[in-house]
């Protein structure tokens, strides 16, 4: 279960172990598509009038497209992550890892921070391969596949003398 029960973390820490299916409505939202589910171990500290700390790891396999190349692919995410639900706190303060919540509430769903957590940690690992050679920035070939023919792409004059340089020397 993501969903916390307050009462319960008032006499205790509560250990957080639950899933969010890859078919949940929650993901079409996001943009996120995953191919497996978000699977989450987690600990939450703290009473409803405190604060509530949560923090633990989460991890799915993700559909994404590699930010340099753009070619499909699928990843492996694994993340830590400390999420802090402070009840002084009406709204979301645009900071993700801080939420508003009502003290009065007998439950704290943590299924939309952990997906908002997730969308903002998965680009950061889209990338085919760490040599990924994108794609070219004039007639967007993969250049993974081979030189596209394209002249060299600096057209800054400072540098044309050491074009030439380089060019004769490669005669
Ligand atoms: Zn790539
Ligand atoms: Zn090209």
């Amino acid at each position: 279960m993501l969903i916390i029960d307050l009462r319960r973390l008032n006499e205790a820490p509560v250990e957080v172990d639950g899933e969010i299916a890859s078919d949940d409505p929650l993901w079409s939202e996001s943009g996120l598509e995953l191919a497996s589910p978000l699977v989450v171990r987690a600990r939450a500290d703290g009473s409803a009038s405190r604060g509530v700390w949560v923090r633990g790891q989460m991890s799915a396999r993700v559909r994404s497209a590699c930010r340099r190349c753009l070619e499909n692919l699928e990843l492996d995410v694994s993340e830590g992550f400390a999420v802090l639900f402070d009840a002084t706190t009406s709204e979301d303060e645009g900071d993700l890892e801080l939420y508003g919540f009502d003290p009065r509430s007998e439950e704290l769903d943590l299924r939309v921070p952990l997906a908002e957590r997730m969308m903002l940690v998965v680009p950061s690992y889209a990338l085919c391969r760490e040599s990924c050679a994108g794609l070219c920035d004039r007639c967007g070939a993969n250049l993974n596949e081979g030189d596209c023919g394209c002249p060299p792409a600096s057209s800054d004059s400072r540098w044309g003398p050491l074009q030439d340089l380089r060019s004769k020397t490669r005669e």
